[in-house]
C-alpha cells in the first residue's frame, strides 16, 4: 500500500485523517479488498478502490513446495523483479522472508542474486506489502531480511518497515536482518532503538577464501566486520547469528571448522550451517560432511544448528525464482 499516495488521496476526498488509520488496520489483519472494509462509506470505498492500488506490488508467480513453503515473485510498478517466500514451520512459526533490493549491488560468487543487475532500493511500503500478501493468506509471527538485497545497504527503509511489522503481528524482536558484513549497517544497527537481532553472512573462515567467495570482503575484511559485530554485541546485549553456507570442498573442510570457532566467542556467536541451495557455481556438502563440520564446532563450545531446507522443489533460494522466470 503506497501509503502517501492513500494520505493525499483521503485529503483530495475531504475525508479526515482517521480513515488511513482504518484501512491499515484493515490491512494488517489480512483483508484483501476494499469492499471488506465496512467502516469505510461505500462511496469511499469506490473510490480508493480505483485511486489506491491494495498493492505497490503485483504478483507475477507463485510456487508451492510439498512442505508448505510459498515462494512468491513480484513487479514493482515499473517492471522490477522481487521475491518474497512463506516458510511453515512444524514448530508452528510462520516466517515471511522479504527483499529489500531488487538485484543486489554486492556479487557473492554462491547466490543466485548476485548474479542479477542490481536494480534498487525498496520503499517501506514496497517491503510491507511483501509481508502484508502472505498476512492475506494466514497470520505470520516472524520476518527476515534474506530475500534479495543487502538490507543495511537500504536501511532507512529497511528500519522503517521494521516500525510497522509490529501492526501485522511480527514483533522485533522476532525480525532478524542479515547482512554480508557492511560495517556502517552494522553501527547504525547497533544504535538502533528496536530490538531486532543480527544475522551476518560469514561463509568463509579467513580473509582469503572469504574475498573469493564475497569480494565486498576486500572492502570490509574479518577483522573489521567481527569488530563491528563486538560492537553490536556490547550494545545490544545479544548474540550475533552466524550464517554458513556449505560448499563441498571450498569452505567445509576440518580445518575451516576449527578456524572458523578460533574466529568467534562463543558467548558472542551463534552458527548456522546452510545447506547450499544448487545455483550452478559450487556443489553442496552432503550431511556427512555438515555434521562432520558441526561437530567440530561443537567440540569446541560454538553451538552450531543446520538449517531447515524449505522450498527445495520450488527453487526457494535467493533470487531462484527470478532467474527461472527470467530464463
Ligand atoms: N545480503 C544479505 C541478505 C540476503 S541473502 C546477506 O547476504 O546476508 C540471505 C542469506 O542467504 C545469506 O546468508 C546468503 O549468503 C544466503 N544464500 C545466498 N545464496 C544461497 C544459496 N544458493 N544457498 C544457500 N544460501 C544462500
Amino acid at each position: 500500500m503506497d501509503r502517501e499516495l492513500l494520505a493525499t488521496t483521503l485529503a483530495d476526498a475531504g475525508e479526515p485523517s482517521y480513515r488511513a488509520g482504518q484501512v491499515w488496520e484493515w490491512l494488517t489483519r489480512g483483508v484483501g479488498s476494499y469492499e471488506e472494509m465496512t467502516n469505510l462509506p461505500g462511496t469511499l470505498r469506490d473510490r480508493l478502490e480505483v485511486a489506491v492500488p491494495l498493492s505497490t506490488l503485483s504478483v507475477q508467480a507463485e510456487a508451492k513446495s510439498d512442505d508448505g513453503t510459498v515462494k512468491t515473485l513480484f513487479h514493482t510498478a515499473e517492471g522490477r523483479p522481487i521475491e518474497a517466500v512463506l516458510m511453515r514451520y512444524k514448530d508452528g512459526r510462520h516466517s515471511v522472508c522479504v527483499s529489500s533490493q531488487s538485484g543486489c549491488p554486492l556479487t557473492c560468487s554462491f547466490c543466485a542474486t548476485g548474479q542479477m543487475k542490481f536494480g534498487r532500493n525498496l520503499s517501506a511500503d514496497e517491503i510491507l506489502d511483501q509481508a502484508l500478501h502472505f498476512r492475506r493468506l494466514e497470520a505470520i509471527d516472524h520476518v527476515v531480511f534474506m530475500g534479495m538485497g543487502e538490507p543495511t545497504m537500504n536501511l532507512d527503509a529497511v528500519l522503517a518497515a521494521c516500525e510497522r511489522l509490529p501492526d501485522l503481528g511480527v514483533t522485533n524482536r522476532r525480525t532478524a536482518i542479515s547482512t554480508v558484513g557492511w560495517v556502517p549497517g552494522m553501527d547504525r544497527l547497533a544504535e538502533c532503538e528496536m530490538p531486532v537481532s543480527l544475522a551476518l553472512s560469514l561463509h568463509a573462515p579467513n580473509d582469503e577464501l572469504r574475498s573469493r567467495l564475497m569480494p565486498v570482503n576486500d572492502r570490509y575484511p574479518l577483522a573489521r566486520v567481527l569488530a563491528a559485530c563486538d560492537r553490536y554485541r556490547a550494545k545490544r546485549r545479544r548474540k550475533v547469528f552466524v550464517e554458513y553456507v556449505m560448499l563441498a570442498e571450498v569452505n567445509d573442510l576440518p580445518e575451516h571448522a576449527r578456524q572458523l570457532a578460533a574466529l568467534l566467542d562463543p558467548r558472542v556467536y551463534k552458527v548456522n550451517l546452510i545447506p547450499y541451495n544448487p545455483t550452478g557455481a559450487f556443489d553442496g556438502s552432503s550431511p556427512e560432511r555438515i555434521e562432520r563440520f558441526r561437530a567440530i564446532l561443537a567440540e569446541h563450545r560454538l553451538t552450531a544448528t543446520v538449517r531447515l531446507t524449505r522450498g527445495r522443489d520450488i527453487d526457494a533460494a535467493c533470487g531462484q525464482l527470478a532467474a527461472t522466470a527470467a530464463a
